[in-house]
């Protein structure tokens, strides 16, 4: 393998700070996968698998190797008549697989509609939007242990997948993901309960959706909602909602009568972040180059950062501030370098 070297990072990633890494390669198969672990193992440099670079945060160059997925294929592995099975490669970009599922009436991932990221990062932080999570459509995962160096397949229950979590989020770079399996139904129950969702379909008289009906709701909601990154680099939402004791947040609501949560069990409530930074006076504040999104407090939007370090700062302030006035810590959903 002989990779570039002294690569600058701006172009594969969101924020596109002006970071360098001083080896980068692609991956377009297996074998370059195992070729890119060993070179580092024989040269003793860390190893970093990236995607489309949509929720990853750059704070200083990279010191080792950054390969960029770009493995390609969708291959059915079994049709029932209730259900389909692909087996999809790691650099397939995400919302060009959900279309194609849409398109073919096979459901489950239409929640997930305009996502940016390939599907080899959809098991890593579980991704999930509008009541669904991608942990209920996948069937396993197959990737490289860079430890073991042995392929391996996980079942679903082994991806420890939790809220914006799984076990790739907790152990980082162990596993290089090459192909996720998804089972998705021929006869999909649509999740449109989600109140945004529920509003586009009754504002245009649609009483039975399909389900090219909720993905182009979602798709409209989030087109509204989010800054498009092309022009305002961000990584979505920053930070993860906060999941609170019950009695915690009793004691909340106790104090801030209008917060706004969620029961998500018997024992515990997640609090939207995005009203957290809201009260604390943060929504649409600029400060230099970063900025609190002013239609959705959870995104931090570069207004051309040249450090990726000017948005980890601005976060800083934002969770002490947080912090302060709720007492809650906010942990950040991004993955920074
Ligand atoms: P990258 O940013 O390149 O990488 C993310 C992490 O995954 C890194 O730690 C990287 O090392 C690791 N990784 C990537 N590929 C692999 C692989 N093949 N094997 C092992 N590790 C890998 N997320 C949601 O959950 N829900 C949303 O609704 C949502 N909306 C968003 C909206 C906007 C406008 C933006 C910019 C982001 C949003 N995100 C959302 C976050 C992001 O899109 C997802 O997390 C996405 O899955 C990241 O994909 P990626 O290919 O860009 O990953
Ligand atoms: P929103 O509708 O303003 O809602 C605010 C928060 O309340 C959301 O984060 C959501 O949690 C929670 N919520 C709302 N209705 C809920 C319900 N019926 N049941 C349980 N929880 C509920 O949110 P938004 O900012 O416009 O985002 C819409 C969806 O897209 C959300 O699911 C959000 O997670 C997702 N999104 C994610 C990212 C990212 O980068 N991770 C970026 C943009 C949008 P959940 O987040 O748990 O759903």
């Amino acid at each position: 393998m002989t990779p570039d070297l002294n690569i600058s990072l701006k172009p594969f990633h969101f924020f596109a700070s002006e970071e360098k890494s001083n080896f980068f390669t692609r991956i377009q198969n297996e074998n370059q996968v195992e070729e890119a672990v060993h070179w580092c193992h024989e040269n003793n440099y860390p190893f970093l698998i990236i995607g489309s670079g949509s929720n990853i945060l750059f704070t200083k160059n990279f010191t080792g190797l950054i390969a960029k997925m770009e493995m390609m294929g969708i291959k059915k592995t079994n049709e029932t008549p209730s259900d389909v099975t692909l087996q999809v490669a790691a650099g397939e970009n995400w919302h060009h697989f959900v279309s194609y599922c849409v398109q073919k009436g096979w459901g489950g991932l239409e929640n997930l509609s305009l996502i940016p990221g390939t599907v080899g990062a959809s098991p890593i932080q579980n991704i999930g939007a509008y009541g669904a999570q991608i942990q209920e459509c996948i069937e396993h995962v197959k990737a490289y242990d860079t430890l073991t160096q042995q392929w391996i397949n996980l079942s679903n229950k082994e991806c420890g997948f939790g809220y914006r979590t799984s076990v790739f989020k907790i152990l980082p770079n162990r596993y290089i993901i090459t192909h996720v399996q998804y089972i998705l139904q021929k006869q999909p129950i649509l999740k449109t309960d989600y109140g945004a969702i529920r509003e586009v379909l009754h504002d245009k008289g649609i009483k039975n959706p399909s389900l090219a009906n909720v993905a182009a709701a979602v798709t409209q909601i989030r087109t509204h909602k989010l800054p498009d990154p092309k022009i305002l680099g961000n990584t979505g939402s920053f930070f993860k909602n906060p999941i609170l004791p019950k009695e915690k947040y009793t004691e909340l609501e106790k104090s801030f009568p209008n917060i706004i949560a969620h029961p998500i069990s018997d024992k515990e409530y997640k609090v939207a972040a995005d009203w957290l930074i809201a009260s604390c006076g943060w929504k649409g504040i600029r400060k230099g180059n970063v900025g609190c999104y002013e239609k959705q407090a959870l995104v931090i939007v570069s207004y051309g950062i040249k450090s990726g370090k000017e948005v980890y700062d601005f976060s800083e302030e934002i969770i002490h501030a947080v912090q302060t006035k709720f007492g809650i810590t906010l942990d950040r959903e991004i993955n920074v370098y």
